[in-house]
């Protein structure tokens, strides 16, 4: 089969969302399946479908299109705020988007009103990681604001945690938002129903016993896809953490010297590396680099080290073991490195595992075939 191609395992994510599906439930916590790092997959979105989540969730209203495209039927919720410049697209495709300015609920009032639809809103709330969101003492005003615009539906609030300064969800900041919650309610009457209190990152917090408050969804993409919580990596109990594999194709096993000779400059990539003499070593070249995937981002199997990468080569020592040319080796993938393969016109994407579809969403291929490349 070709390389490099990623193993995508339908029934691994079937089960890793339907887990904490049923383990939020018991929280009284819906769950979002976030599919941006999918490109939104119809065959992912299946089997997330399948596996009981409330709605899919999605950065890119590209992705979203995609979807709707293959005649996914889901509530889908564009989650990073809209471009002004796409108001029409995204009124159109997404049910609800994630807003924090009102220039841009303006737009898609306006879209919303011409298309003859109503576009539901979420306000994100600025509580510390300083991504996205409104800055608590002026909710309630952007709330009021947000009320006024025709064909807008007000739904609720949430926020983004742990993505950009790596700010842990905490009673704390998960009580601000459940408080603010209450605050709008009291204001303004029962009009908050969504309190989407953050990512995977929100997981420990949501099944550690602590009072989840007002907190019903929350929008999972990481801890389903790849069985890791996103603060530490650690895998979660119960879940598999191989749904993807990245498997590279040996091209070159020589034994080497394992420090460089000549004079030294920058590398193809501005860097200068400094290399440690370690003697002769058995040095693999898999075909697979950055133009494919994030190789830092890369697991190997035991025995392997990964040394570096350029665009197109992954230089790895085996161990003294001299792999055969041609030798397939599977990687694990973190987020980025699975983002990168996603997207990536040269790898292969092969679909395993049972094909999951809600009953009423059609999906446009022949089903349960075993392994079906996709692109
Ligand atoms: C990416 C993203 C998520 C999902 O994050 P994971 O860590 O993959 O669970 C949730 N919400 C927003 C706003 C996002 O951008």
């Amino acid at each position: 089969m070709t390389a490099p191609r990623l193993e995508i395992d339908l029934n691994k994510i079937h089960h890793n969302a339907r887990t904490l599906v049923e383990r939020l439930a018991e929280r009284g916590i819906s769950v979002t399946g976030v599919t941006k790092a999918t490109l939104g997959s119809p065959n992912i979105a299946g089997a997330l479908l399948s596996a009981g989540v409330s709605g899919l969730g999605d950065s890119r209203i590209e992705n979203i299109e995609s979807m709707r495209r293959a005649h996914v039927t889901a509530s889908m919720s564009l989650i990073r705020s809209p471009m002004p410049s796409q108001a029409e697209r995204v009124v159109a495709h997404a049910d609800t988007s994630f807003n924090s300015e009102l220039d841009v609920i303006s737009k898609l009032s306006s879209a919303a009103k011409n298309a003859g639809r109503t576009h539901g809103v979420v306000l994100m709330v600025e509580l510390g990681d300083l991504r996205e969101g409104i800055m608590p003492g002026e909710l309630e005003n952007t709330v009021r604001e947000t009320l006024r615009f025709p064909n807008i539906a007000f739904q609720g609030i949430g926020a983004n945690l742990a993505c950009w300064n790596g700010v842990a969800p905490d009673a704390k900041n998960m009580g601000e938002l459940s408080a603010l919650a209450d605050s709008i309610d009291r204001t303004f009457g029962p009009i908050v129903s969504i309190v989407s209190g953050g990512n995977s990152a929100n997981l420990e917090w949501a099944l550690s016993g602590a009072d989840t408050g007002r907190i019903n969804n929350l929008r999972l993409g990481e801890s389903i896809l790849l069985g890791r919580e996103p603060l530490r990596r650690q895998p979660i109990e119960g879940l598999y953490t191989d749904a993807f594999q990245l498997v590279a194709e040996v091209i070159e096993s020589k034994v080497k010297p394992s420090k460089p000779w000549g004079t030294t400059g920058q590398n193809a990539f501005g860097e200068k590396p400094s290399v440690i003499d370690r003697g002769q070593i058995t040095q693999t070249l898999l075909a697979i680099g950055r133009q494919d995937t994030d190789p830092s981002g890369l697991r190997p199997p035991p025995g392997i080290g990964i040394l570096g990468a350029s665009s197109d080569h992954l230089i790895t020592d085996t161990s003294g073991a001299r792999l055969p040319i041609g030798t397939e080796v599977p990687f694990q993938l973190n987020y980025s490195a699975l983002v990168r393969a996603m997207s990536s016109p040269f790898v292969t994407q092969v679909v395993k595992g049972r094909e999951w579809v809600k009953p009423g969403m059609t999906v446009p291929f022949e089903a349960t075939s075993e392994i079906r490349a996709i692109r």
